[in-house]
């Protein structure tokens, strides 16, 4: 079976003082029952990167970074390149959030590059589709992902290398989802979608994360949802609390 992965996203949140919340995370899940069977992810704004690994080498709690530039370095102005990440011990980098496609005119494209700078500085790409409200009502919704997926995830992705996250944007920060019946027919699809395009072992291995408004209150019920292996967490990963409790669900 696929090991589940919960992650936070702490997007433009996280100022030095936050970093105790870090810290009771990564004890919190060194010290949880469901370490051997459940991964756990923070991803902190990239002031933060280089100090919460530090907080992290003790405990499996992984730290990853929100975006990367598609270069490894060079006359890039603001950016950072996977190998700065890798280079803070990070683990992982989300890339093609619906907030950088909306607020960067970040393409299919473009992401697509920057999964290829992320494997190739050993990262694991956690690459995020979804529909808006508009595509969802106009039932747009599998086609979306059928080009998301196509256009963002390279060939060369492998379950190792490569997550995916379903993040609808109408339930991005709304405390709106999906029923658990669309949840399971958008997973299931981009399961079929993954395994033809990367073949059964990959495409049937690779961790398919839903996001949006995921929440203590109705994470077990979303986690439950076939094909559904794990989490992509933005408001609840702030506190270590609402983190851990959605964690342990598992
Ligand atoms: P919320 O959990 O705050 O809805 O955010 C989801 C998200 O965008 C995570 O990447």
């Amino acid at each position: 079976d696929v090991r589940p992965l919960i992650a936070g996203n702490w997007k433009m949140n996280g100022t030095r003082d936050a970093l105790s919340e870090i810290k009771a995370m990564a004890d919190g899940i060194l010290h949880s029952d469901l370490v051997d069977h459940v991964d756990a992810l923070i991803c902190p704004p990239s002031t933060l990167l280089y100090v919460a690994t530090a907080i992290c080498t003790d405990s499996p709690l992984m730290v990853g970074a929100q975006d990367c530039h598609q270069k490894q370095s060079g006359s890039h102005t603001g950016d950072i390149s996977a190998e700065m990440i890798a280079d803070c011990f990070g683990t992982h980098v989300i890339l093609g959030h619906s907030e950088r496609r909306t607020d960067h005119g970040e393409s299919d494209h473009l992401v697509r590059l920057k999964v290829e700078a992320a494997h190739e500085a050993g990262l694991t790409a956690i690459v995020c589709v979804g529909e808006t409200a508009n595509q969802r009502d106009a039932y747009e919704t599998l086609d979306v992902l059928m080009r998301q997926l196509m256009g963002s995830i390279p060939e060369s992705a492998t379950a190792d290398n490569t997550v995916v996250a379903y993040e609808p944007l109408w339930a991005i920060g709304t405390g709106l989802t999906p029923t658990t019946g669309d949840i399971g027919v958008a997973h299931a699809f981009m399961r079929d979608e993954l395994k033809r395009r990367l073949g059964r072992e990959e495409g049937g291995a690779m961790r398919l994360l839903y996001g949006g408004s995921v929440k203590p209150e109705n994470a077990l019920a979303l986690m439950s949802v076939d094909n559904v292996d794990g989490a992509l967490i933005g408001g609840a990963s702030l506190k270590a609390s609402e983190f851990l409790a959605i964690y342990s669900v598992y």
